[in-house]
């Protein structure tokens, strides 16, 4: 069995205040004995080190959301995968779509950035989702294979690698797909994920992303092939973040 791992994403979002959702959610999970997943915080680069502190002692882990490709150098305003390594990371979100939107990130970028955090001995999670055109053009299957088979590294195993569907119609949205959609969508993806690393994409996670909220989390995570999710919005607040990781009580 695939242990599942709810992450949250803050996106450009929290102070040095926010180590307060932290402690929050440290506390909610230290009552909870029975909580059976893994549990991610992704905030803005700068408040890593605060709230890896913040963390100490729970079971809360914290990741980026973006890392550059090369060790270090030129790059003014990247941050590479070592730096973050550094700072107390321990996973790193790649390709998300609002990156691959603002900043034209390609699957080679992503892949690329991938392979750097596993150089760097963070996890990635590979972000793949189709929009909403490409959706009613009946090219989601077709958009995540090629996204998938870009954007992952060849030596990606179930240790090193997370992936994570989140389309892009469904994100900060309120809408999400229906469960069979989920189920479809996630199916393809494991079938991709066997095809190319075999046992190790047997047991490669598969988060799902796009408006999982405390309301819909029990239905979406139930589904064949979820294992865990990326949450944006509802991760900000401790008791709404936890709502969602009691899915998993
Ligand atoms: P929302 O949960 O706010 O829809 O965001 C999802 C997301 O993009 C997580 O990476």
């Amino acid at each position: 069995r695939v242990k599942a791992l709810v992450a949250g994403n803050w996106k450009m979002n929290g102070l040095k205040a926010s180590k307060k959702e932290v402690s929050g959610l440290a506390r909610l999970l230290a009552k909870s004995k029975r909580v059976r997943c893994d549990v991610l915080v992704c905030p803005p680069a700068t408040l890593i080190p605060l709230l890896k502190e913040e963390a100490r002692g729970s079971k809360v882990a914290v990741g980026a959301q973006d890392c550059h490709a090369k060790v270090s150098g030129a790059h003014t305003g990247d941050i590479s995968a070592e730096m973050l390594k550094d700072a107390g990371a321990s996973y790193v979100i790649v390709g998300h779509s609002e990156r691959r939107a603002d900043h034209g990130e390609t699957d080679a970028v992503v892949r690329a950035k991938a392979e750097a955090a596993h150089r760097a001995g963070l996890v990635a999670i590979v972000c793949v989702g189709e929009t909403e055109a490409q959706r009613d053009a009946r090219e989601t299957l077709k958009v995540i294979r090629g996204q998938l088979k870009g954007s992952l590294p060849a030596d990606a195993t179930a240790k090193t690698t997370i992936v994570a569907y989140e389309p892009v119609w469904a994100i900060g949205t309120g809408r999400t797909p229906t469960a069979q959609d989920v189920a479809k969508v996630h199916a393809a993806i494991r079938g991709a994920l066997v095809k190319r690393f075999g046992d190790e994409g047997a047991a490669m996670r598969i988060l799902y992303g796009g408006s999982v909220k405390p309301s819909n989390a029990v239905e979406l995570m139930g589904v064949e092939n979820v294992n865990g999710a990326l949450v944006g919005g509802a991760s900000l607040k401790a008791e709404d973040f936890f709502g969602i990781i009691s899915a998993y009580i």
